[in-house]
């Protein structure tokens, strides 16, 4: 449990005494880990909350769409188009925080589906989807492909293998063997190329929206850690996966309802620091406050930072980069496997030429089977789509940058928690983690939680509730 260094029992003296005024406190970003860290910080700081965009949430972006319902009435409805799920093993601090603001959830379905052009025997598109083994063979002469039967047996292989080494404990220590990056270990423990191309990548490309060569750069431990913990590599035991019930800017609307200054479209273009505090600059205005909490990318934060940043932070932010994604959300079902059979809530599609694929990975979310919507026409998110969807099916186009976690990035992670607070300066994001939501608002639960004992500001009850991971 939390102990309360700052307050004192009734009738005692107070060893540090609270400051006379809350100390003034901007916040750059409004993703999960901006929010997070305003949520905990309220009540006990005077917040600014500055964010780029012309919306709340960053990364929970849930836009209105008007289609006929099951009935055949128009009706208007709200779909993710960034953060989508969660699940109950490895969000806890989510779920709690959902549980705390009344943010409603319904079960999800986490099924996979891949589409390898040219890869069926007769050139042909190969689609299989990992939903039941109907789907498995949805192409059912794939019953005879002996190459679809060996990646089979190698996924078989596969999470044997690597439940193994996450109980035995995956690390990264220097001298570690698991530092190994996933290429080396797929080719020296003999998986098939089938295995890895029309399995493993799409797996992992879906779960990081990280392109081919980026992932095969991957340590082994970092895989294996996430995805015994998500129970990714388990056969049976595999936790239940939610989505926020109508959308997840319902979070979003409860945390900033609370916040009185929170400025849309109010770029923070330059932060200035001195023994005094943090100067913000925006388009015309310098604002002064006591502390920032920078809760946007690491690239991001490190120009803003500019020449002012110090080595540290340059070596840190630096060495954590970030990756372009456009994803389009449209009713264009021809972007889906050809066979209905083999649709599943996460549709990867393997590019036909090997160049495109190293760039950038290519997926579609059917946004029917991975949220309770009204309608049966299908509602995809696709992540840099190869093929072009057309005009008359898109409702709308977002940019949404994903952090690369290769072996430079892990490293530098460590070392995020030695800046907090250096010259009144506080980091935040999913950066700081594997990239997930709950990193995100573990992150801003860390960063508020340095900045109350820095400043002295006694965490109250409410504040304590909303880091039940944190705090306990
Ligand atoms: C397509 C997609 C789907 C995903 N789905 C899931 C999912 O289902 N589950 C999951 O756990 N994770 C998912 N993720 C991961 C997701 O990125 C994280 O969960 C999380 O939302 C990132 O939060 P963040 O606060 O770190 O960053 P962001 O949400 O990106 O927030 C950063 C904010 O900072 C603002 N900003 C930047 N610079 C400035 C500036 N100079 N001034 C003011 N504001 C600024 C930006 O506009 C943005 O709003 C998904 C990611 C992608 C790309």
């Amino acid at each position: 449990m939390y102990t309360d260094h700052h307050s004192a029992p009734a009738g005692h003296t107070p060893a540090s005494p609270r400051p006379p005024h809350p100390p003034r406190v901007a916040i750059v970003g409004s993703g999960i880990s901006g929010l997070a860290a305003a949520h905990t910080l309220r009540g006990l700081a005077d917040i600014t909350l500055f964010e780029a965009g012309d919306y709340f949430g960053g990364h929970t972006h849930t836009v209105d769409m008007t289609l006929p319902n099951v009935h055949g009435v128009t009706t208007t409805f709200g779909v993710d188009t960034g953060f989508l799920v969660l699940n109950e093993r490895t969000y806890p601090n989510l779920l709690a925080l959902f549980a705390q603001l009344g943010v409603p959830i319904a079960k999800s379905d986490m099924s996979f589906s891949v589409q390898a052009p040219g890869a069926a025997p007769g050139g042909g598109p190969l689609e299989w989807s990992g939903c039941s083994l109907s789907t498995v063979f949805a192409q059912r002469r794939n019953l005879l492909n002996p190459r679809f039967l060996r990646m089979l047996a190698d996924i078989v292989r596969f999470n044997r293998i690597t439940t193994r080494l996450a109980e035995q404990g995956a690390d990264l220590r220097d001298n570690s063997p698991l530092l190994q990056p996933l290429g080396d270990f797929l080719r020296a423990q003999g998986f098939s190329n089938e295995f890895r191309d029309w399995y493993f990548l799409p797996m992992m490309g879906c779960i990081w929206s990280c392109p081919t060569d980026q992932m095969l750069a991957f340590p082994v431990a970092t895989m294996v850690r996430f995805c015994h913990n998500h129970g990714l590599i388990q056969v049976t035991n595999r936790p239940q996966w939610y989505t926020v019930e109508g959308g997840a800017r319902q979070y979003v609307q409860k945390i900033t309802a609370n916040i009185a200054d929170k400025r849309l479209s109010t770029p923070v273009q330059q932060v200035l620091r001195d023994g005094r505090g943090v100067r913000v600059v925006t388009e015309g205005h310098v604002e002064r406050f006591d502390a920032i909490v920078l809760a946007c990318h690491s690239d991001q934060a490190l120009r803003l930072l500019g020449g002012e940043a110090s080595a540290n932070e340059r070596e840190v932010l630096g060495a954590i980069r970030y990756q372009p994604n456009r994803a389009v959300l449209h009713t264009d079902r021809s972007v889906l496997p050809k066979s209905e059979r083999a649709w599943a809530a996460w549709n990867y599609e393997r590019s036909a030429s090997t160049s495109v694929e190293s760039a950038q990975v290519c997926l579609h979310y059917l946004l029917n089977r991975l949220q309770p919507l009204p309608v049966m026409q299908p509602v995809v998110v696709s992540l840099n789509p190869q093929r072009e969807i057309a005009a008359r099916h898109v409702v709308g186009e977002y940019a949404y940058d994903h952090p690369v976690f290769d072996l430079a990035a892990i490293r530098a992670q460590a070392r995020v928690p030695a800046l907090q607070g250096q010259l009144n300066t506080y980091f935040a994001g999913a950066w700081t983690g594997y990239g997930f939501h709950e990193d995100g608002l573990k992150s801003g639960l860390h960063a508020a939680r340095a900045l109350i004992d820095a400043h002295r500001l006694a965490p109250t009850a409410q504040c304590t509730a909303a880091l039940p991971g944190v705090f306990a």
